[in-house]
């Protein structure tokens, strides 16, 4: 098993009033020449989460933070409008922090982040900005609702 110490949220980045099936999903990436779904896990609007690779696999979702991580990627992140939104219906809130939950227990330490944290640091000074984001995805903050810091704060261990 390879070593996993890194979390990383996705959305579909598809709008949040249509529907966009794990099918279109490997289907979107086996297009852009990936041999099945880059994302470890799909979560649907209905909150169902779907695994689409084996953790074991190398997942392909974001460049550079690939080999030690664990990719999740929610459907939506677009208003019906395409303004990019965080959609996330109540059940795949729900869905995400049982699931992330579960992951930080099979893989104690790993740091949880929202994919747009983890483009370049373009001044160089430790942070990433919203401005230096490269796209919105995931559309929500994740370090405020999914770190190990929030989880130790909200459950018991
Ligand atoms: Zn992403």
């Amino acid at each position: 098993m390879r070593t996993i110490n890194t979390i990383i949220i996705h959305c579909s980045a598809t709008r949040s009033d249509r529907d966009f099936t794990e099918k279109q999903l490997e289907e979107a990436h086996i297009r852009r020449g990936f041999n099945q779904c880059g994302y470890h896990y799909y979560i649907r609007k209905s909150g169902i989460i779907s695994s689409m690779r084996k953790p074991e696999v190398i997942g392909a979702h974001c460049r550079g933070h690939n080999a030690n991580s664990i990719g999740i990627c929610y459907e939506g992140g677009l208003a019906p409008d395409g303004i990019p939104a965080d959609t996330r219906t109540f059940e795949q809130k729900y869905a995400l922090r049982s699931l992330v939950h579960c992951l930080l227990q099979d893989y104690p330490g790993a740091q949880v982040y929202g994919h747009r944290e983890l483009s370049p640091d373009l001044d160089g000074n430790g942070i990433v900005e919203p401005d230096e984001w490269v796209k919105q995805c995931p559309c929500f903050d994740v370090k405020s609702e999914l770190s190990k810091e929030q989880y130790q704060k909200h459950f018991v261990k």
